[in-house]
């Protein structure tokens, strides 16, 4: 496009490679050509397969970006007005409603990461956002710097009209990003023995009501294997992953939802936004592992690493945290969208359990722990509990210690029993059994591997059959 536009207009130079080595250099004579206003037949953009009505504004705004200094990051950036050329002709000609702002940012080997094609909204009474949760940087690059925000709703009115009109409730489990996109973060955040108790747990609660869950691709699979060991069918019918949440339905009219771990974009994302901005914050890293900053083939000869977390450096880090932080909020909260979404009917409510702090707060109705995974002699306390609807600590500790090498201290039979009362499952009788001893029994069903914190919901089943 660019190429077309440099051959159209008689440039000095009519190749990109050459374009962006001169443009690096400040060449005025190549200045002078792209900046000029050339006239150009409509022909020219219906005939020619590489004309585009962009490429003037493009090939100037490539050409100060080129000619302006990098940030920290090694990119450039730079905006030229476009002004539509419009093949017809049109009354309207006020710049105010024809004219968009083209940005670009290209990177240190003269790759166009980015282009922003934005309208110039000065003369608009009012811009309404629907639907997205940008973050400012991300929403002063989309509608530019000059607008006065007012919000429609209060964070109060919103959170009332989801939660009683259109019926959506969302509890978030635990309090960590918890990104697992890479296989490096798969392995680092995803914790699948976590996330299986969170899904045997839901369906010992909910029963059918709970089928439908939201996870990374990376890991969609694996998922589906715990929907499937908890009995639920067709399970690769109930999953999606992050990034096909958009627009899509199935899961409008399900009561319960499980959406765990979050993804995230990538670095590019963020680079490119700090420098179309003009912000200072470099991606926060650390020596490589494998060869302690000599460069090898693992951190592709840099000698660098992202650092754990994500974090970035600089003076406006902020801001490159909020565009993160933004960009995750925004695929999670369109995860956490895709049930309830049938706003006045009657009786259509859901209930979704989210396993990311990356959802916004304004959505979040309660917050409760990681989920507790059972230890192998916890295993065995609560097996046995089980299996004797009665039992004192004694009993228990004999009951399991032949099972380990180290044995059982009867301390721990107590712990154990202990956190069941405290999460809603069982109880103790004063002095019931043997030689006066406590006993203890449960009262609701305890999922396989583990159980979540929230004993409301856990007691709420009346007293079954804990087999
Ligand atoms: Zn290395």
């Amino acid at each position: 496009m660019v190429t077309a536009w440099l051959k159209h207009i008689d440039a000095y130079v009519k190749t990109w490679e050459e374009f962006a080595v001169l443009a690096r250099e400040g060449l005025d004579r190549l200045e002078d050509t792209v900046e000029t206003d050339h006239d150009v037949e409509p022909e020219w953009f219906i005939k020619n397969t590489e004309a585009h009505t962009l490429a003037p504004a493009i090939t100037e705004a490539v050409y100060k970006a080129l000619s302006s200094p990098p940030d920290d990051n090694e990119r450039h950036s730079a905006t030229a007005p476009h002004d539509l050329t419009r093949l017809e002709e049109i009354n309207a000609n006020d710049f105010r409603y024809s004219r968009t702002r083209v940005t670009v940012v290209i990177d240190k080997d003269n790759r166009v990461q980015k282009v922003w094609n934005t309208p110039e909204l000065g003369n608009a009474r009012s811009v309404i956002c629907l639907d997205a949760w940008p973050s400012m940087p991300e929403f002063h690059q989309n509608v530019g710097e000059n607008l006065e925000l007012k919000k429609l709703m209060t964070e109060g009115e919103r959170e009332r009209w989801r939660r009683f009109e259109r019926g959506l409730e969302v509890v978030q489990i635990g309090d960590s990003a918890r990104p697992a996109g890479s296989e490096y973060a798969v392995k680092h955040y995803f914790n699948s023995e976590e996330v299986r108790v969170v899904i045997e747990w839901l369906r010992t609660i909910f029963d059918e009501d709970f089928r439908a869950v939201i996870a990374p691709s990376r890991v969609e699979e694996e998922v589906q294997e715990m929907m499937r060991h908890v009995e639920i069918e067709d399970p690769d019918e109930w999953t999606m992953h992050h990034g096909e949440e958009k627009s899509r339905g199935e899961f409008s009219e399900e009561p319960v939802g499980f959406v765990t771990n979050c993804i995230d974009p990538g670095d590019d994302y963020v680079l490119d936004l700090l420098a179309a901005q003009g912000l200072d914050a470099t991606p926060h890293t650390v020596d490589c592992r494998d060869c302690g900053g000599s460069g090898c083939q693992k951190c592709g000869g840099t000698g660098e690493r992202r650092a754990r977390g994500r974090g970035f450096e600089g003076p406006d880090a902020d801001k490159a945290q909020e565009i993160l932080d933004g960009l995750r909020a925004n695929h999670t909260n369109q995860c956490v969208g895709r049930w309830a979404r049938k706003p006045g009917q009657e009786g259509v409510r859901s209930l979704v359990f989210v396993r990311t702090d990356t959802v916004d707060d304004i959505l979040v109705d309660k917050t409760i722990p990681d989920p507790w995974v059972f230890g192998d002699k916890q295993q065995a306390a609560i097996d046995y509990l089980r299996k004797h609807p009665k039992t004192t600590l004694k009993e228990t500790k004999e009951g399991i210690e032949t099972q380990f090498d180290s044995g059982v201290a009867k301390e721990s039979v107590r712990e154990t029993f202990k956190k069941l009362i405290e999460h809603g499952v069982a109880e103790r009788s004063e002095g019931t059994g043997a030689y006066g001893a406590d006993e203890y029994r449960l009262t609701s069903s305890v999922p396989e591997h583990g159980l979540v914190k929230y004993p409301e919901l856990n007691r709420r089943k009346s007293p079954t059959d804990p087999l």
